[in-house]
């Protein structure tokens, strides 16, 4: 295989950054609220970091080398819930800047 080079320009490792979600309508916001005391939905979505894997470690390969974690996303909760509070992992290869997502869930 051809040595691919590097073509992402930033660090290996991005700092842990986690994300509130910000509904629109007060309804949506109390909702949120409720959720992340229920469930600790409010440290599950983030950039950077290590994944909060629900499973086993799931990181794609890709040209060769496990892809980069970017971020995560949780469930919303409620009608929106991602079955038992499923998260979303985000991942690019550094090499041809493909993206992949893995799906987990309790
Ligand atoms: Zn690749």
């Amino acid at each position: 295989m051809p040595n691919i080079p590097d073509r992402l320009p930033i660090p290996d490792k991005i700092p842990e950054t986690r994300l509130m979600p910000r509904p629109e309508t007060l309804r949506g916001k109390l909702q949120a609220v409720l959720n992340a005391t229920k469930l600790g939905n409010e440290r599950l979505h983030k950039i950077g970091g290590e994944p909060d894997w629900i499973q086993d470690d799931e990181t794609p390969e890709c040209c060769g080398q496990s892809a980069m974690f970017y971020g995560q996303l949780g469930s919303l909760g409620g009608e929106y819930d991602l079955i038992d509070n499923g998260i979303i992992y985000v991942f690019i290869c550094r090499k041809c800047l493909r993206t992949h997502s893995v799906f987990q869930f309790s």
